[in-house]
């Protein structure tokens, strides 16, 4: 009955959709429409906790101008946010296509100049090493999509590891070690963290730094946004309590919203400093490379501040790509702490 009275709508409604996907070309794609739609959400959602404020408490207003700074730095700090948002959604989290087409590239470059030089080449480039004798076996790198990415890839791993165990079905690439294939993105995704919907993209290598900054920036936001709201209550109850309804409201979603953003944000900064991801940390029991690693070991981990600098610092991070811990590694990192590691700082270095 209701597909009978719906689908009539449907077809009227088509010719003008149509138009518009023309129009929008990426529109016609529906993960596209609901990544957009979200996003405008996200955006209307700011506009109208933020607006309120401002259209209601006139001595706001009153106070910009004898404080000016006080509401620059409140706008300041609204429009970075919402900034930071659309860098973070619009920034590549690391893909594993992109890693191996950059390292094909990079054999290309090498075999082109150790041939001419008639010399082995090299690069090193953090955990990630490039390492090939193209003069030796005369093979071209160039356009063949996998040779030398996955004598890299296997390099990640303890000898023996079998290429096929390592290969996504999907992508059909070879997978470094924490890599992850999303379904959401359809591609394979370095140090995956999750897929974050709001984002419309993957949480991974390349953006985790800055997902960190927007939750940073978003909660500061939504506390300063709150003292406003409070400010405002304390001034106003009772003189028009409509305003006091819609306020109050407001300011109990505004309070759940700063809840969840703290947590968050907590937990994105422990996993930052023990250089985890979400995916790892829920699924530590499923993951062969984590299996039977002690709960408290965090296998990636070199200190605090080298966690940082990697993560935030190193701008080809993208391609860092971590090799899996010997078992003497794991050993050493699960060494109970003595005051002497306290003092030599063991936890940092
Ligand atoms: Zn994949
Ligand atoms: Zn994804």
């Amino acid at each position: 009955m209701l597909s009978a009275v719906s689908r009539p709508i449907r077809d009227s409604c088509a010719p003008v959709l149509d138009r518009c996907f023309r129009l929008v070309p990426c529109l016609a794609d529906p993960a596209r429409r609901s990544s957009l739609g979200l996003k405008a959400a996200l955006v209307t959602l700011h506009l109208v906790f933020v607006g309120v404020i401002f259209l209601f408490y006139s001595e706001l207003i009153e106070k910009t101008k004898h404080e000016p700074w006080y509401i620059t730095f409140y706008l300041l700090l609204f429009v970075a946010t919402l900034v930071q948002y659309f860098i973070t959604s619009g920034s590549s989290p690391g893909y594993v296509l992109d890693a191996m087409r950059h390292a094909n590239e990079r054999n290309a470059l090498f075999q082109k100049i150790s041939t001419t030089s008639k010399q082995p080449a090299s690069s090193k480039n953090g955990n990630m090493v490039i390492t090939m004798e193209g003069s030796r076996s005369g093979r071209s790198f160039s356009g063949s999509n996998a040779t030398s990415w996955t004598k890299l890839v296997l390099d990640l791993y303890p000898p023996g590891t079998s290429i096929r165990s390592l290969t996504c079905s999907y992508c059909n690439v070879e997978q470094p070690p924490r890599a992850k294939h999303c379904h959401d993105c359809d591609r394979c995704v370095l140090q995956f963290d999750h897929h974050c919907v709001w984002l419309g993209t993957c949480v991974g290598l390349g953006n985790h730094c800055r997902f960190w900054w927007f939750i940073c920036e978003e909660t500061a936001l939504c506390l300063w946004t709150g003292v406003l709201y409070v400010a405002y209550l304390k001034a106003n109850i009772a003189l028009a309590w409509w305003k006091d309804v819609i306020m109050i409201m407001l300011l109990i979603i505004l309070a759940i919203f700063l809840i969840f953003l703290l947590l968050l944000l907590l937990f994105h900064s422990y996993l930052i400093l023990t250089n985890q991801t979400t995916y790892e940390l829920v699924r530590r029991r499923r993951i062969p490379y984590l299996r039977g690693i002690p709960e408290r070991v965090y296998p990636f981990s070199d200190g605090v501040c080298r966690n940082l600098y990697k993560l935030c610092c190193v701008k080809a991070s993208v391609y860092n790509l971590e090799r899996l811990p010997t078992a003497q590694e794991i050993e050493e990192k699960s060494r109970p702490y003595t005051c002497l590691d306290f003092l030599t700082c063991r936890c940092c270095c």
